[in-house]
């Protein structure tokens, strides 16, 4: 009964190892083309918002998030991805106690702000939001 145990173990093991990642294929498509989009904003912003956009419907389509840190350096409107000089312009206002940063989208004139409060925390800083990490080769 002993070796049994012993050999049925290794097994179990081994299928936890080998536990599949959900949406990997789709996350490295999503990669692939915001990697696409950044090369491509400087030399042709409609190419670069195509490839934006098309990154965000494969990930709403497939309903997996991007990191908010990512996801703020794509237009929301237009989908390019928001290269300082290039297609974007960026302010920092500061007035009294209002600080935030407004991001202008130089291809379709979209502007968003990203205030500053000093207790707002995203939900991903957190060090609790982190459930299981993958490691790839
Ligand atoms: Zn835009």
């Amino acid at each position: 009964m002993a070796a049994n145990n012993e050999q049925k173990q290794p097994q179990h093991e081994k299928k936890k190892q080998t536990k599949p990642c959900v949406g990997r294929e789709t996350f490295e498509r999503m990669n692939y083309l915001y990697q696409a989009a950044m090369l491509m904003s400087d030399k042709s912003p409609h190419l670069s918002a195509y490839y934006g956009k098309l990154t965000k419907s494969i990930g709403k389509k497939s309903v997996l998030r991007m990191e908010p840190a990512i996801k703020r350096t794509l237009c929301v409107r237009c989908g390019v991805l928001l290269n300082p000089g290039y297609t974007a312009n960026i302010t920092d206002y500061r007035w009294k106690k209002l600080c935030y940063l407004q991001v202008d989208c130089t291809h379709c004139g979209f502007s968003k702000r990203f205030y500053n409060s000093k207790n707002h925390q995203l939900w991903l800083d957190n060090p609790a939001s982190v459930i299981e990490r993958f490691e790839f080769d």
